[in-house]
This record gives C-alpha cells, sequence and structure tokens, in this order.
C-alpha cells in the first residue's frame, strides 16, 4: 500500500505537489469483474430528504466553471457530477423518459437512494460535491458541475456525461452513494468496460483516473472498499449511460453504502464529509499530475 501523504494544514499547492512524487508509486493490479452488478444504486424508494439533516448546499454555484486561484492544477478542467436531483421524486414523466445510454437507451435519471434515516443520496451527493470543488479550485483547477443545486430534475444520465464532453474535461467523476444490503459496507469506484464505438477512447484513462481515486479515497476517507460487491472497490460496467456516453475520462465513486449503519453514520458527519472531500480531490489531483 503506498505510503500517503499526511492531512493536515499544509497548503493546497503543497499536498497537490506532493501528489506528483506519491503516484509514481502507483501500481495498478487489480482486475476488476466485468458485466453487470446488482449495486448500481437502485432507484429504491423515493427519498424526501428529513427536515432534521444539516444542509450546508446552499452556497452558490458557478456553473461554468471558474479557477478560483493559480496552484498546480492551472488548467486542468474537472467535471464533478452529483448523481441524481432533488427534484427527481416529483419529475417521474421526465426522470423515466428513455435517453441515449451507448448502444441501448435506459432512463433519463433515477432518485438515487437514502439512508435509513431519511437522509437523501441527492443531498449527500451535491454536498460531497461542493466540498469537491472548493478542494480542486483552491489548487486551481476550473470545475464545472452537471447541476446547479440540490432542488432541480436532472439533468438525464446522457446530458451529464455531455457537459462533460463540452468542457473537454482532463477527468470526470459522477459522485453517488450506494443503496446495498444492510450488512455490507465500504466504498467501489466504477469503471468504463469495453462498448465498441462508445468506451474505445476512454477505458485506458478511466481506468487509470479510477486507480488513483480509489487509492487516495482508500487512504483518506476511512471507508474500507466493499465487501459486498465489485472487487476490492474497483468494478467495470458496461451498462452505465453516463460512462458509456462520456468521450472524457470518467469514473463513478460510490462512496459508501447509505443503507449500512456505519457507513450512514459517516455520511451525515458533516466533519466526515470533508475528510471525503479531500481524499476525492487528492484522487483526481493524483491522477491530474502524474507522470
Ligand atoms: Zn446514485
Amino acid at each position: 500500500m503506498p505510503v500517503s501523504a499526511p492531512r493536515g494544514p499544509r497548503s493546497r499547492a503543497t499536498r497537490a505537489l506532493s501528489l506528483a512524487s506519491s503516484a509514481l508509486l502507483l501500481t495498478a493490479a487489480c482486475s476488476a469483474s466485468p458485466g453487470a452488478s446488482p449495486g448500481d444504486d437502485p432507484t429504491a424508494a423515493l427519498p424526501l430528504p428529513g427536515p432534521g439533516e444539516d444542509t450546508d448546499a446552499s452556497d452558490s454555484p458557478r456553473e461554468g466553471g471558474e479557477a478560483a486561484s493559480e496552484g498546480p492544477l492551472d488548467s486542468r478542467v474537472v467535471v464533478i457530477d452529483p448523481g441524481h436531483n432533488g427534484g427527481n421524486a416529483a419529475a417521474p414523466d421526465e426522470i423515466h423518459a428513455m435517453v441515449p445510454a451507448g448502444p441501448n437507451q435506459k432512463a433519463c435519471d433515477t432518485v438515487g437512494t437514502e439512508t435509513t434515516s431519511g437522509y437523501a443520496e441527492h443531498e449527500f451527493n451535491w454536498q460531497l460535491s461542493v466540498l469537491v470543488r472548493e478542494r480542486l479550485e483552491a489548487d486551481g483547477a476550473t470545475v464545472v458541475l452537471t447541476r446547479d443545486d440540490n432542488e432541480g430534475v436532472g439533468p438525464c444520465i446522457d446530458e451529464r456525461a455531455g457537459i462533460g464532453n463540452e468542457a473537454e474535461a482532463d477527468a470526470a467523476v459522477s459522485i453517488h452513494a450506494d443503496g446495498g444490503p444492510e450488512s455490507g459496507r465500504g466504498f467501489h469506484v466504477i469503471m468504463p468496460g469495453e462498448v465498441s464505438g462508445y468506451t474505445d477512447d476512454i477505458v485506458e484513462e478511466s481506468r487509470l483516473l479510477g486507480e488513483h481515486l480509489h487509492r487516495e479515497y482508500l487512504e483518506g476517507s476511512g471507508v474500507p472498499y466493499a465487501d459486498y460487491l465489485a472487487d476490492e472497490g474497483l468494478d467495470v460496467r458496461t451498462d452505465l449511460g453516463g460512462l458509456n456516453m462520456s468521450d472524457v475520462p470518467k469514473v463513478f465513486l460510490e462512496t459508501g453504502n447509505m443503507r449500512n449503519p456505519e457507513d450512514a453514520a459517516l455520511m451525515r458527519d458533516p466533519a466526515w464529509r470533508e475528510q471525503a472531500a479531500d481524499a476525492v480531490a487528492e484522487g483526481l489531483a493524483s491522477y491530474l499530475m502524474r507522470e
């Protein structure tokens, strides 16, 4: 296991620069099982955010992306896709409409999962994505989010991929949380498999992105890799429109299992979300600054 840089009050730039060396330690040996798996956060119950959950998602996002400062990620473009949206449950017609997802079509979007206490995945995804954006912008990256807030509907999965393509992103990541079995915990990274005519151009780079993200998230988040699916936290799928329609390196990060009490307790903790955002940002920076 590579030695990770200590996390502390160092400047983002210093931390990110240190990634250049740690990235060299990466050895990719994980093989992933192809094909669909049952853990793609199912539409499950319609999540209605509970009134008691904290929310710090009211800060307004800057669509279009604007580098906040100079840093080691200057000139790099990252698209962060917070999975689902807060208005999806109330718009079934839009959400169920079929859209291009590669060789086949899939539903525009789903509503996502939630914790047993009612903390919705779409809200968690949004909150974590905003925190990741802050960190990447502090390192000089231009960051584009695929939605403006957590109140809307969609965008559809093909549009989410299209935003990354339009931005000519150097890396794109969809932030999700899984709705797996209560007894299973942990995170997994989903990378695109070979889909002729669709993912040929991104499979290799996406795998590299996935491996960097996997390593940093495993080290920094405190969440183990999933014990109920995937292969030590790495999965490959050919059925996800968000990956098949992407022309830029892209992966999904299923940050944990919302149905598991241990994972859910972390996700509901604002301090942990900061820690997780550090880890996600480090994974992206590590990939972007690789030799
Ligand atoms: Zn999801």
